[in-house]
């Protein structure tokens, strides 16, 4: 090793779901949306003024954080948008866990949060899920530097009740709390409602999943104004613009159509709903989803050789050679015609 390698900050990186590009994949591996945003999105596209892209974005949002303020019902100074939700966690990760203590998180939960936590020097510890993967709550009553768990998890799909969001949430006020909501649109209860009772709150939520956005990099934090000012104060001692113009633009159109978002959300359901019973015929278990992906496995087949034989078809799902879940693949909800291919690539694989 040279001298100078001693003084690098090394980081082993978060490893996100392949991006392949093939002309007929179905794609079910990275919980993408399988609709396109709203339409609005389009017609402010044809109109786009490309001689403002020379000028710097607003450094406030304002237009983004506005419409999220009215759409959630909160005022402005209790919204903060990033760059997705990744930019607006590792953030937060900054701003809220500078204890001494370990913050706490599941065992099985979003790869990235041990990440964040090496790379800014944080100390962890996880906590195990139980035999069926969910959280309990009780586990959390103790001494630590902040709390950050997914609701519904990740990859498990499991949804914790609100109730027992507040109980946590209840049993620490002497640190942050930090709800991911990413899949919280697709059936999942809400701990926004909790965010005037608990000044400790704060809940994060994407554009990614549920608004058909992940292109465009759109996340936002919603929480007490004395939390948010904080954030701003860490993202402007870093980059003062991490929203560009387009994505502020759009971003906004996405907010204004509620309509589509119920369609195409409402549509995710029952798709869902239909995989469910289709996969449970089959023989898959799963935890009880309320996102937009099942998190399958099966008695009789291994589920390593089922992903491959799956990619050599070009369906692609995502697979974790991960302690307890390496036996599991998690599976984007797709089309209706998209999840009859899957369907059909698993019946005839078991018949052989
Ligand atoms: C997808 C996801 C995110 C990140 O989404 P962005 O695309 O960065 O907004 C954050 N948390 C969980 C649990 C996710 O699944």
């Amino acid at each position: 090793m040279k001298a100078w390698e001693a003084n690098i900050r090394k980081v082993i990186p978060y490893t996100p779901g392949e991006q392949p590009k093939k002309d007929r994949m179905i794609k079910l591996n990275t919980n993408e949306n399988p609709y396109p945003p709203a339409p609005g999105v389009q017609k402010a596209m044809e109109v786009f003024d490309m001689d403002s892209l020379r000028l710097y974005p607003d450094p406030k949002a304002s237009a983004l954080v506005n419409v999220l303020a009215e759409y959630y019902q909160v005022s402005p100074e209790q919204v903060f948008v990033g760059v997705g939700s990744d930019d607006v966690l590792a953030m937060a990760f900054m701003t809220f866990f500078n204890s001494e203590k370990p913050i706490l998180f599941p065992d099985i939960t979003y790869s990235f949060y041990p990440v964040w936590a090496e790379e800014f020097r944080i100390p962890y510890e996880t906590v195990a899920l139980n035999e069926e993967f969910k959280i309990v709550k009780e586990d959390y009553y103790r001494e630590n530097g902040g709390i950050i768990f997914p609701n519904p998890n990740a990859p498990t799909a499991l949804e914790l009740g609100l109730d027992d969001v507040e109980d946590i949430i209840r049993h620490n006020q002497d640190v942050i709390v930090i709800v991911d909501e990413a899949y919280v649109d697709f059936g999942a209860e809400s701990a926004l409602k909790l965010v005037e009772r608990y000044d400790n709150l704060l809940v994060v939520q994407t554009f990614s999943k549920s608004r058909s956005m992940a292109g465009m990099r759109i996340g936002f934090a919603i929480g007490n104004p004395v939390l948010i000012k904080y954030l701003n104060d860490v993202k402007y001692s870093f980059n003062s613009y991490t929203m560009n113009q387009t994505s502020l633009k759009y971003g906004v159109e996405v907010v204004k159509d509620d309509v589509y978002f119920r369609e195409t959300t409402g549509k995710i359901i029952k798709t869902r709903e239909h995989a469910k019973k289709v996969l449970g015929e089959m023989g898959f278990t799963f935890p009880d989803s309320s996102a937009n992906f099942l998190f399958i496995t099966h008695p009789e087949y291994r589920a390593k050789e089922l992903f491959e034989a799956l990619k050599q078809e070009d369906i692609y799902v995502r697979y974790f050679s991960l302690p307890r879940i390496d036996n599991y693949l998690r599976v984007t909800i797709g089309t209706d015609a998209q999840m009859e291919v899957f369907y059909d690539f698993l019946r005839r694989y078991m018949k052989k």
